[in-house]
C-alpha cells in the first residue's frame, strides 16, 4: 500500500539554535513546504534528557517556535508545534521501546557521546531517545524526514523499528486491513553541502547548542558584530585556499568554512572554490562574514521581534497541536487495535 507523502522533522529546545540547525535542517524544512505537506516540531520531551531548567526551557521552546517562523515556515499551511501538547509520541515511544533492541540502541554514537565517561548517571531517557524519534516520525506516518548527516544512524532505528513492527505484527496489521505494512520506512533528506556544521574552534566536532564554548558556534540570534568576530576568529591554517575541493582534504577547518559559504550562497563547494581559490584566508573570510551577516541578521531581527508577543507563539503552538493530534490520534487507535490492547 503506497504511503501518503509526508514531511516530518523535529528541533530540540536546548539552547541556542545555531547556523548548523539553520543550515543542516532549517532552510531544508523550508524548501521542502513547497512539494510537501509538512510537520515541525519542537521536541521538548527529547530536550528533558539532559537537564533543562523550566523557565529555560519554556524560553526556548518559543524561541525555536520564533525561528521557524522567521525562517519562513507557514503555521497555516503546514504545522508548527510542541512534542509534549500531542501525548501519542510518548504512548508510541513505549510501544516502540518493545519493538527495539536493547543491541540496536547500544550501538548509537549519539548516546555514547552525550553520555561520555559518565555512563552510569545518565537519564533513561537519553539512552532511549532513537525510539521517541522513531515514535514522533510514525506516530504521523511521514515519509521524508529533513535531518543533519549526525541524525542518519537514528532514521536507520527508525526503519528498523517500522520494518520490525510491520513484520511482528504482520498478521494482525493485514486483518485490520492494512494491507501487508501500517508504517512507511521514514527516508532521510541529507542533502547539500552543509550537511555536517562543524564547530568553528575545532573541525573535528560537529556545531552543537550544547558545547560550552560560545565562539564555536554562530546563533541565530547574533548580530552583525558578534558574527564577524567569531568567523574572523575560527581556526583556520596558514595556507591560501586551494582552487579544486580535492585540497580540502586533509584541511576540516577550511572545508567547513568553505561548506558554509556554499550553502549560504545556494551554490557548491567548487564554485566558492573558484571564486576565492589561491587568494588569501582573510578575503575569504570577510566575504563570509558579509554573506553571513546578510543572510541570518533579519532573522535574528524577526525572531527578537516574535519573541515580544510570547501569547502569539503560544496561539501557534496550540492550534498546530491540535491538527498534529487529530492525525497522532487516529494512528494510536489504529496501533492499539494492531497490538491488541483492548480500548473503549
Ligand atoms: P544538541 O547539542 O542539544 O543535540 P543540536 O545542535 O544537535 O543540539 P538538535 O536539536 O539535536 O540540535 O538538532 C536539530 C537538527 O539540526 C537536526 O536535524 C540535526 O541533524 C541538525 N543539526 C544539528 N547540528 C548540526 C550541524 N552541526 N550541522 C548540520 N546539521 C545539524
Ligand atoms: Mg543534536
Amino acid at each position: 500500500m503506497p504511503f501518503k507523502q509526508l514531511v516530518f522533522s523535529g528541533v530540540q529546545p536546548t539552547g541556542n539554535l545555531h547556523l548548523g540547525n539553520y543550515l543542516g535542517a532549517i532552510t531544508k524544512f523550508v524548501a521542502l513546504q513547497d512539494s510537501y505537506d509538512c510537520i515541525y516540531c519542537v521536541v521538548d520531551m527529547h530536550a528533558i534528557t539532559v537537564w533543562q531548567e523550566p523557565t529555560e526551557l519554556t524560553h526556548t521552546t518559543r524561541e525555536v517556535t520564533a525561528a521557524f517562523l522567521a525562517c519562513g515556515i507557514d503555521p497555516k499551511k503546514h504545522i508548527i508545534f510542541n512534542q509534549s501538547q500531542v501525548a501519542e509520541h510518548a504512548e508510541l515511544a513505549w510501544v516502540f521501546n518493545c519493538v527495539a533492541r536493547l543491541g540496536w540502541l547500544n550501538r548509537m554514537t549519539q548516546f555514547k557521546e552525550k553520555a561520555g565517561k559518565d555512563r552510569e548517571n545518565v537519564s533513561v531517557g537519553l539512552y532511549a531517545y532513537p525510539n521517541l524519534m522513531a515514535a514522533d516520525i510514525l506516530v504521523y506516518r511521514a515519509t521524508h524526514v529533513p535531518v543533519g548527516e549526525d541524525q542518519k544512524q537514528h532514521l536507520e532505528l527508525s526503519r528498523d523499528i517500522a520494518q520490525k513492527f510491520n513484520n511482528d505484527f504482520a498478521k494482525s496489521i493485514s486483518a485490520r486491513g492494512f494491507g501487508d505494512a501500517f508504517f512507511p520506512l521514514p527516508e532521510p533528506i541529507i542533502q547539500g553541502p552543509a550537511t555536517r556544521v562543524m564547530s568553528l574552534r575545532d573541525g573535528s566536532k560537529k556545531m552543537s547548542k550544547s558545547d560550552p564554548s560560545d565562539y564555536s558556534r554562530i546563533n541565530l540570534t547574533d548580530d552583525a558584530e558578534a558574527i564577524a568576530q567569531k568567523i574572523r576568529k575560527a581556526k583556520t591554517d596558514p595556507e591560501p585556499l586551494p582552487s579544486e575541493e580535492k585540497g580540502l582534504e586533509t584541511r576540516p577547518e577550511a572545508e567547513n568554512l568553505v561548506g558554509i559559504y556554499a550553502a549560504l550562497e545556494g551554490t557548491t563547494r567548487a564554485a566558492v572554490l573558484g571564486q576565492f581559490g589561491g587568494g588569501q584566508f582573510s578575503t575569504f573570510k570577510n566575504a563570509l562574514v558579509d554573506l553571513a551577516v546578510a543572510k541570518l541578521g533579519p532573522i535574528g531581527t524577526e525572531m527578537k521581534k516574535l519573541m515580544q508577543d510570547p501569547a502569539h507563539i503560544d496561539a501557534i503552538l496550540a492550534d498546530g497541536s491540535a491538527r498534529a493530534r487529530a492525525i497522532a490520534g487516529e494512528t494510536m487507535t489504529a496501533v492499539k487495535d494492531i497490538v491488541g490492547f483492548v480500548r473503549s
